[in-house]
């Protein structure tokens, strides 16, 4: 059948045009949402109608019931736990990729996609400095970009124990030891659950939530099984980045398999200025990151890179009379998923589009963006930043923990700009976090007067 032309246009005419008045009215609107989800609910909800609708009045139809409950989370004010935004030429790509339509699983099947990714999996390893050959494999975030690395670490551990994990399991195998600093990212436990290893073993952290060389030196020296440590690059609190070179020296010498969570840290590497965080990251066996927060691509992509191909398509690939395999590898035997957007075009488009000098001077926004905040809130009588600001995150506390959440929910209530209340280290803190490529200078000084604002509310 011949496509219907002329019903797509009206469709994507309807979406363009919404998407641009969403996209214009960022620069003024309030952050929060205006209605909350339970009230929402009740002008979208009901049985679902007998008779359709016409596409292009459907597109209407939600972007109306959808407006009032949008968080400006694209907006240069928002600084929730860690978002980013979309870059115009990675949101011009993720259109594209949505009318491709191409199931990137195969490299025979859908070979412009998965070239596109290829290339912009090199790219990565380049910018990041990571080992050339390594396996890149596009994910829904960071928290399968974690599982991801992680399943390959357990298939290579048990793999040097002896076990066969493929035919025989986890039941009855040798115990996956898997050391974790205090300040882990949850989803590190979770892509663990997911794995079947269980809870991991607590190494010390220091004031800034790093991970303790000496008491990962200490937890490793009766060690001697199949042993995974999880290491972190960019504490959600602080920015913070684990000791990667010392700890990276010291699981290896025990033959544990050493897996970086760097979810929105790990582009540090890119930045010429602030690649000193990330020292010895290279020499880890795998990385989590995302590109949906300091890439500020559309959610949802994340990336999981493994050192040794083997153990991940070992752990990640599948065989099927039906498939038809590549000699080169297949996008498949990278990732958990078969079937699968081709979530790297965007990355590619995002990366061509800024370059590599362009890549360094977002990180290194975003960074400086941090710091003004920071020194913003810091002139704000009884504010005080708790956090070394080495990165994109900010912790501030306005005296006890009742005053701090108090203000905190002022800041939040006024919608000028968005900062999530959280504990850190036995204190209530408001968090700020730069991941917006948008974020300019009048964004922080607004952002801070809102804060100062809520400050003198609440006297
Ligand atoms: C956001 C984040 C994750 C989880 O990533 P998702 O993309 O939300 O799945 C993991 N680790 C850290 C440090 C993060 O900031």
């Amino acid at each position: 059948m011949a496509l219907p032309t002329e019903e797509y246009e009206a469709a994507l005419d309807r979406a363009a045009t919404r998407a641009r008045e969403w996209l214009a009215s960022l620069a003024t609107r309030p952050v929060p949402p205006r209605r909350d989800a339970d009230s929402l609910l009740q002008d979208l909800d009901g049985p679902l109608p007998d008779e359709g609708s016409d596409a292009a009045a459907v597109v209407d139809m939600l972007a109306d019931a959808v407006e009032p409950g949008l968080m400006a989370i694209p907006s240069g004010r928002f600084f929730g736990w860690v978002m980013g935004g979309t870059l115009p030429a990675a949101l011009g790509a993720d259109w594209l990729t949505s009318a491709w339509d191409q199931n990137s699983g195969l490299r025979y099947a859908t070979p412009g996609t998965v070239v596109v990714e290829e290339v912009a999996g090199r790219w990565i390893l380049d910018l990041l400095g990571l080992p050339d050959g390594a396996d890149v494999g596009f994910v829904t975030g960071g928290t399968m970009a974690n599982f991801t690395g992680l399943a390959a670490g357990r298939q290579q551990v048990l793999t040097d124990a002896g076990w066969d994990l493929d035919r025989r399991g986890l039941t009855g195998a040798p115990r996956v030891r898997v050391l974790v600093g205090a300040e882990r990212h949850v989803t590190v436990d979770l892509a663990l659950r997911y794995l079947g290893l269980g809870e991991p073993e607590v190494v010390a952290a220091d004031d800034q939530g790093r991970l303790v060389a000496d008491a990962l030196q200490e937890a490793l020296a009766g060690v001697t099984g199949p042993t995974i440590v999880c290491l972190q690059a960019g504490n959600l609190h602080s920015g913070a980045f684990d000791p990667l070179e010392t700890a990276t020296t010291l699981a290896h010498a025990k033959g544990a398999w050493v897996h970086v969570d760097g979810a929105f840290g790990l582009w540090a590497a890119a930045s010429p200025r602030l690649a000193h965080l990330t020292a010895g990251v290279e020499r880890a066996d795998s990385w989590a990151t995302d590109a949906h927060k300091t890439l500020n691509v559309p959610y949802d992509c994340g990336i999981a890179i493994v050192a040794r191909p083997e153990p991940l398509r070992r752990a990640m690939g599948s065989h099927a009379s039906y498939f038809i395999p590549d000699e080169a590898g297949d996008p498949m035997d990278k990732v958990p998923e078969l079937s699968r957007r081709a979530r790297g075009v965007p990355v590619w488009a995002t990366l061509r589009c800024l370059g590599r000098a362009g890549i360094a001077a977002l990180v290194d926004r975003l960074a400086a963006n941090a710091s003004a905040l920071a020194s913003g809130f810091s002139g704000i009588d009884g504010a005080e930043v708790l956090n070394d600001v080495v990165f994109t995150q900010v912790c501030c506390a306005f005296g006890d923990d009742a005053r701090t959440r108090e203000v905190t929910a002022r800041v939040l209530a006024d919608g000028t700009a968005w900062m999530s209340g959280s504990q850190w280290r036995a204190r209530a803190v408001m968090r700020a976090s730069v991941s917006n490529w948008s974020t300019d200078d009048a964004d922080v000084a607004v952002s801070v007067d809102a804060v100062r604002r809520a400050v003198a509310a609440v006297g």
